[in-house]
């Protein structure tokens, strides 16, 4: 941003082609999500993510990918429960 104008790095950039992508752009790409059992929930992850690590925001997220294969959100869901009922509900 020190750089480049705000309009150029939002419609010019990727980010704007972030913005403009359909899900259907992603699973054309990604086929083992297209089959995939978790797509509902996770659809791909965290486009940022994506670009972050892989440098590209059309391929499946690493963390949000394991993290539904691996963990999932019951898991997480129990975890907060407990907290809740232990440290909130007197
Ligand atoms: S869990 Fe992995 S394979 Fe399944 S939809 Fe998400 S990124 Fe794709």
């Amino acid at each position: 941003m020190l750089e480049h104008p705000l309009g150029e790095l939002t419609l010019k950039g990727f980010c704007y082609d972030m913005s403009e992508t359909r899900i259907s752009d992603f699973l054309e790409k990604n086929p083992e999500c297209v089959a995939c059992e978790h797509l509902p929930q996770c659809t791909g992850g965290c486009m940022v993510e994506s670009m972050t690590e892989e440098g590209d925001f059309l391929v499946p997220d690493k963390r949000t990918c394991y993290f539904h294969k691996h963990i999932g959100a019951d898991a997480v869901r129990k975890v907060a429960d407990e907290a809740i009922k232990k440290y909130c509900v007197s």
